[in-house]
């Protein structure tokens, strides 16, 4: 088996094919395996399918268990909001993390065998055989494998190799992202929790410690007429960014002024889509399935697919028959948790501040949506069984 990317999606289906006794090369095309500062939050249910594949010492040594999330107005302050994250980890059996993606990345990689995982390897070609899958690298390199697993992120070349040029198209919306030390942050600027989110017109911004609450991470979300580019690596204006919030209330205007670094990016996505893959190749991650990060899935979604591939690669003699029933299982729920993510980006960006509050107060919406079925989800009991989601998310 090859799998192409290390990424979290890559290096989480390596892992779960190790712990089911089957072994895969990884093929990444970066120089070194890494992920470039900022955060990623992982809820209970993908805890709990990254535990079952042996890695859950691995990751409560870098998780930070987040106490819940606090909702407030972005211009006035005041609470709309507050999301237990403790009760919802009790409730669900496994707790609620927020992870530097390197030491997360890390984390993942820890155990595999290096041997296998190819570096400086990015795939520029790919030819389904009968019996062989050939694969063709930048560095001149060729390998073939039986089958495949497309793990290349968004901008997937073994998916547009497939599908011809499924793009992904901008969102119209862009995030900033800034990184600071917790020295640097005094506590009344994310009180009550250490993990706040400001929703306001448009646009929210959610800032929260990571790494033992050595550091505190933001990151923000806004519509916008402006053309952004996809990549950590795109420089911001922290002027800029401060301009994005206008009229920030005191505590969030406190923490946008500690900004002195940051990065932008630009939000891709493609509608849902029934091709994840076909034959010998299946795609799993955001190649698969890229979505908005109003959800907090994105990552959480591959490692649901990564322990659930591994089930059905374990319990199907043909791999080819284990990822029709792959995608029979995924798509239902991963199209339902991207239904979630665009519903919740309407309802935290809404105009009319006093309508959002209201209908929160009166218990009919959530800057979260109805995210229950999302974190109460059983891999490990429900590998096999077509995914229950509600009907407001369903097809
Ligand atoms: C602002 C923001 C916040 C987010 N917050 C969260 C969150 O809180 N919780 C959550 O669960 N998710 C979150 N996500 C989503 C999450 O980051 C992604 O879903 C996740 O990183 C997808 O992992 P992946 O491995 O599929 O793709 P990637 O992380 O993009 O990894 C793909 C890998 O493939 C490699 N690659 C690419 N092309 C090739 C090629 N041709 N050949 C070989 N290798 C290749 C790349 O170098 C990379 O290592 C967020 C996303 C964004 C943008």
């Amino acid at each position: 088996m090859a799998i192409v990317g290390g990424g979290l999606a890559g290096l989480a289906a390596a892992q779960a094919l190790k712990a089911f006794g089957m072994k895969a090369d990884v093929f990444e095309a970066a120089a070194a395996l890494g992920e470039i500062g900022a955060a990623v939050n992982i809820s209970p249910q993908a805890v709990k399918a990254l535990q079952a594949i042996g890695l859950g010492d691995k990751i409560a040594a870098v998780g930070t268990a987040s106490p819940g999330i606090y909702t407030r107005n972005m211009q006035t302050g005041e609470f709309l909001e507050f999301h237990d994250r403790h009760k919802a980890g009790q409730r669900f059996g496994a707790p609620y993390y927020t992870f530097h993606r390197a030491d997360l990345l890390d984390a993942l990689a820890g155990g595999l065998d290096r041997g296998a995982i190819h570096l400086g390897h990015r795939l520029t070609g790919i030819e389904e055989r009968s019996d062989r899958v050939m694969l063709a690298f930048d560095n001149g390199a060729r390998a073939d494998a039986e089958y495949v697993i497309a793990a290349d992120g968004v901008r997937s070349a073994i998916r547009q190799a497939l599908y011809g040029a499924d793009n992904p198209t901008y969102t119209g919306q862009m995030v900033w992202r800034a990184l600071l030390n917790s020295s640097d942050v005094p506590f009344e600027a994310i009180e009550p929790t250490g993990h706040v989110q400001w929703v306001g017109p448009g646009c929210h911004l959610l800032a929260y410690y990571i790494r033992g609450n050595k550091l505190v991470n933001i990151v923000t979300q806004e519509d916008t007429d402006k053309w952004v580019e996809e990549g950590w690596s795109t420089r911001g204006d922290p002027d800029e960014m401060r301009l994005s919030f206008p009229n920030p209330e005191p505590r969030l205007k406190t923490l946008l002024g500690i900004v002195t670094e940051c990065s932008k990016w630009g939000l891709f996505t493609r509608p849902l889509t029934q091709n994840w893959g076909r034959g010998r190749i299946q795609l799993i991650g955001d190649a698969a399935h890229a979505m908005l990060p109003n959800a907090g899935q994105g990552a959480g979604q591959a490692f649901e697919d990564s322990y659930i591939l591994a089930r059905w690669l374990e319990a199907c003699r043909d791999p080819a028959e284990a990822f029709v029933n792959f995608r029979r299982v995924r798509i239902p729920r991963v199209h339902g948790v991207q239904r979630l993510s665009i519903s919740n980006a309407r309802f935290k960006h809404m105009r009319d501040a006093a309508a959002q509050k209201e209908s929160i107060a009166a218990g009919k919406s959530s800057v979260h949506g109805n995210a229950d079925w999302v974190y109460g989800y059983d891999a490990v009991g429900e590998w096999d069984k077509e995914p229950l989601v509600p009907a407001a998310y369903a097809a």
